[in-house]
Formats: C-alpha cells, structure tokens, sequence
C-alpha cells in the first residue's frame, strides 16, 4: 500500500508466466506469399494436434516456431518469386529452426494429402518453380 498517496495500491511480487507472443496470422496481399504462409501454418498445426495433442491452437514450441517462420517469409529476399524453402540456395533459417522445419515437413507432408489436398497440390507444384539466381 502506497502511504504517501491515500490510494490503496497493491504490490504483486508474482512474475508473468511466460507467455509465446501471439502468431501474426494475417494474410499476405501476395497469393504466392500467401500460399507458402497458409501451408506452412497447416502444416505445422497439424504437427501440434497430432505429437503435441493440441486441439485450438498450437503449443508454445509451434507458436514460435511459426513465428519465425513468418518472420523469415516477411523478409524473404526472393519475395513473390521465392521457390519452396527446400530448394533455396540461400536457406536464411537458422540450423536449429531448419531442422524442426524438416522434422515439421516430414511428418505432415504426406498428411497434407489428405486433409489439405488443394493446399498440398499447389505446395507440390510450387516445387518446379525455378531457383532464383544469387
Ligand atoms: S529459405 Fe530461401 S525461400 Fe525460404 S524464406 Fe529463406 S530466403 Fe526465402
Ligand atoms: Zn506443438
């Protein structure tokens, strides 16, 4: 209680839980940006429900894991012409999160098939796009 002030106030010595920041899941104007950001998303919520039994949303790990990748999709320097993550000759992600990508891919790629078959076609065909020169 403040003394001082005649307002009651109460000091709490309890820390924040640490909470992962909120997803930015806004669309992105460009439909190539667009298509790699929503398969990606797809892909990893499917990840979260199926190891990490989540049901709503994804686990903390899944949400930062996708917020890095929405970070790296935003500052992607191929933009709208960017091939598919795997066949960039540039990889921007760092070694840690390339792997939990892979890992992510391995597992719902063939997933994809199933519940998102538009998304994984598209996805698919993407594939051939050319690599860009650097
Ligand atoms: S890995 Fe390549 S294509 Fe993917 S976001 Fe980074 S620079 Fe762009
Ligand atoms: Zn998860």
């Amino acid at each position: 209680m403040c003394e001082n002030s005649g307002v009651k106030t109460t000091a709490t010595t309890t820390a924040p839980a640490a909470v992962a920041p909120e997803t930015k899941t806004d669309a992105f104007t460009d439909p190539r940006l667009n298509r790699e950001w929503t398969t990606l998303a797809a892909m990893i919520e499917i990840n979260c429900r199926d190891r990490h039994g989540t049901t709503a949303a994804q686990c903390a790990e899944c949400r930062e894991l996708l917020d890095y990748a929405r970070r790296r999709l935003e500052r992607c320097r191929f933009g709208a012409e960017k091939p598919t993550c795997a066949r960039c000759p540039v990889h921007c992600y760092q070694r840690t999160r390339r792997e939990q990508v892979k890992a992510v891919m391995r597992y719902a790629g063939p997933r994809m098939v199933w519940q998102h078959p538009v998304m994984s076609l598209r996805h698919w065909l993407d594939g051939f796009r050319p690599t860009p020169k650097i």
